[in-house]
């Protein structure tokens, strides 16, 4: 591999004939894909961070089933054989120039883009929230660091309140602000501490799950752990010492209202937008996500610029799933592109939501657009299973470390089916 490093001298200009920006789930996989077709295409990823997270272990991490380093890898050991990896981060991107600009002040032009650099997680947005996080009972599992610390305030919770935010949508992996909340019900309910707790969740939106086909098995659980649903409440401002949390509230009229509360713990899951040198450039949409075509994927104004993953604009689920479907499609069509000819794939916004119901059992959610319910398996996703709990806890994790991020080809198909 390699590695291109700053130095005093003036740089020569760097060109590459595919560059990837975001080394994480999406540039990785399109990279592996790109280099197992095609060995001698020339190909970049500008990626900043030396550890590449698994985030979708994070949620087992909170919840003391998988441990921290299960989740992390060296960026090192996953950049393809024969991708050089630029270690900076995008500042501007030119399409209009063909070139990105980096952190460092150098300039990296391409002859064609994948732009997957995630999206922005706006601890800022709340009041208080980056002073408390990680002490004072403030947890989130939307970091590395914080999620252990999830763990440790459920291994030691003795009874009290527990609260669990979830901002307005997109965010990524939509499920993760309640599957935390089942699992520690369940840990209480073990150690014969739930009568002794209250459990409630403040949600910013009305419905408890985006597609109503999940609703009644996630109402279940939550009926059967007697956990309070607390409707239209986004998270303003967090009081970490005080123990206090603000909540603007509005009600079915329009009107909103603050209402605060008291907490021993809270698991606030971050407003999220797409990141700044995104949302000021000329890729993004009004929104500040990459405007692509949601079938082929190719940006809209730009025809050498592809995207996917959480930047995308498509209205998917945000998930390693829709990553996992979307990069052979990225593949294909960003193959076909540089012969000039037409998009052979079509994306079908499939996502997938792994719900932990309880730890041992999940309700495996996988959606297309338009929340069309696309099984892998021909069983009732909508019954708790103990078959998915292992499929998340083992199968996954390796499907992703050993397949996809190693352009692997297989894949598990999905379809519509009725129920
Ligand atoms: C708590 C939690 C639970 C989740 N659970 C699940 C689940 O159960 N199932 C599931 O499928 N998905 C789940 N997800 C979502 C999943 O992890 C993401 O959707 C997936 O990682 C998206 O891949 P990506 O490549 O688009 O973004 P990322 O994997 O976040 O990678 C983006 C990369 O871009 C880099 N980058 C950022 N800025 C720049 C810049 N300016 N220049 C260059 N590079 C930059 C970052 O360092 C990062 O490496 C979960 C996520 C979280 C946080």
């Amino acid at each position: 591999m390699e590695q291109v490093r700053k130095s005093s001298k003036v740089a020569p200009a760097l060109k590459h004939r595919v560059l990837i920006v975001g080394g994480g789930a999406a540039g990785i996989t399109v990279a592996a894909e790109l280099k197992r077709q095609n060995s001698g295409l020339d190909i970049a990823i500008v990626e900043p961070s030396e550890i590449h997270s698994y985030q979708p272990g994070w949620t087992l991490v909170g919840a003391g089933v998988f441990t921290r380093a299960q989740t992390q890898r060296q960026e090192r050991s996953l950049v393809p054989k024969g991708v050089s990896w630029i270690k900076a981060a995008v500042a501007a991107f030119l399409p209009d120039a063909n070139c990105v600009q980096l952190s460092d002040g150098r300039t990296v032009h391409y002859d064609f883009l994948v732009a997957c650099p995630g999206l922005k997680l706006d601890w800022d947005k709340i009041e208080g929230l980056k002073e408390s996080l990680g002490s004072n009972g403030v947890c989130s599992n939307y970091r590395a660091d914080t999620a252990e610390y999830t763990w440790q305030l459920i291994r030691n919770f003795s009874g009290g309140t527990a609260l669990f935010t979830q901002p307005a949508m997109p965010i990524k992996c939509a499920g993760a602000p309640q599957k935390i909340m089942y699992m520690m019900a369940d840990h209480l309910r073990r150690r014969k501490q739930l009568a002794t707790s209250k459990l409630k969740f403040c949600l910013a939106g009305d419905v408890l799950f985006g597609v109503p086909f999940f609703v009644p098995s996630l109402q279940a659980a939550v009926d059967d752990y007697g956990i309070e649903l607390c409707y239209r409440h986004t998270l303003k401002a967090i009081d970490g010492p005080a123990k206090t949390a603000l909540f603007a509230v509005t009600d079915k009229n329009g009107a909103t209202s603050e209402v605060g509360m008291r907490f021993d713990m809270i698991h606030v899951v971050p407003p999220q937008t797409g990141i700044d040198v995104v949302r000021s450039s000329p890729l993004a949409n009004s929104g500040g996500w990459i405007e692509v075509d949601q079938a082929s994927l190719r940006h809209v104004r730009y025809a050498n610029v592809f995207s996917l993953g959480d930047a995308a604009s498509t209205p998917n689920a945000k998930t390693a799933a829709a990553v996992r479907i979307q990069a052979p499609i990225v593949v294909a069509n960003l193959t076909a592109a540089m012969k000039g000819g037409a998009m052979p794939r079509n994306y079908d916004g499939y996502g997938s939501c792994p719900l932990t119901v309880s730890l041992g059992k999940i309700v495996l959610a996988e959606f297309s657009y338009g929340g069309k319910v696309t099984p892998s398996f021909p069983l009732d996703p909508r019954v708790p299973r103990s078959s998915m709990w292992h499929l998340k806890t083992k199968f996954l994790p390796w499907l992703y470390w050993s397949h996809m991020l190693r352009g692997g080809t297989f894949d598990l198909p999905h379809r519509e089916r009725g129920w």
